[in-house]
């Protein structure tokens, strides 16, 4: 190896002797870094999505490779976020891809000290029955004077700020339809 390259190895003496003085490029870059790409420049496409998390819904832009998440970063085209994502929004990623992920119906009886697993179909059938015995045996007609109520009071919905426009608008519409009068998100408590 020549002088010139072995002095090349060096941060100090490129920094010195490059175009980079103040040491922010390429000469404070070590051999390593150079051979890294990022996980973004290797993906087949990139879709437009929103971040889940939170009522701000920023955009998001999804790496996929091979029908797999590699990435999601801010959206720069977004009016609501211009490419910016908080922690929580930048570590997305790990949503979809954690092996801690549940990925099914998990139910624990009554007095049951264990988790069990449940196929969707049966917790749905489980929720319907719920409902419907909870609306019949609570409904509520009319007041004590004879005044309309048509309501129950049996049954309360607390959204979460992870919900979406277009999800708190059915809510509202299959709580309401059910008599509910108790309709909260958690973002106003
Ligand atoms: S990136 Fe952060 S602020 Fe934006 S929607 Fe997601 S959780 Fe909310």
């Amino acid at each position: 190896m020549g002088l010139k390259k072995w002095l090349d190895r060096w941060p100090v003496y490129r920094q010195l002797t490059s175009a980079d003085p103040l040491g922010r490029g390429a000469a404070s870059q070590s051999a390593r870094s150079a051979e890294r790409t990022p996980r973004t420049s290797d993906a087949d496409r990139v879709v437009k999505s929103i971040c889940p998390y939170c009522a701000v819904g920023c955009g998001q832009d999804v790496y996929v490779r091979n029908g797999e998440v590699t990435q999601i970063e801010g959206d720069p085209d977004s009016p609501i976020s211009r490419g910016r994502l908080c922690p929580k929004g930048a570590a997305s990623e790990q949503l979809v891809n954690s092996p801690s992920r549940v990925t099914t119906v998990h139910y624990r009886r009554p007095y049951g000290t264990q988790w069990e697993e449940l196929d969707l179909d049966t917790a749905l059938d489980m929720i319907a029955d719920r409902v419907i015995d909870t609306r019949r045996r609570t409904w509520q007609d009319t007041d004590e004077e004879g005044r309309y109520l048509n309501r129950t009071m049996g049954i309360s919905h607390l959204g979460g700020a992870t919900l979406d426009n277009e999800e708190n608008y059915l809510i509202k519409k299959l709580y309401t339809a059910l008599g509910a009068i108790q309709i909260e998100n958690q973002a106003r408590i």
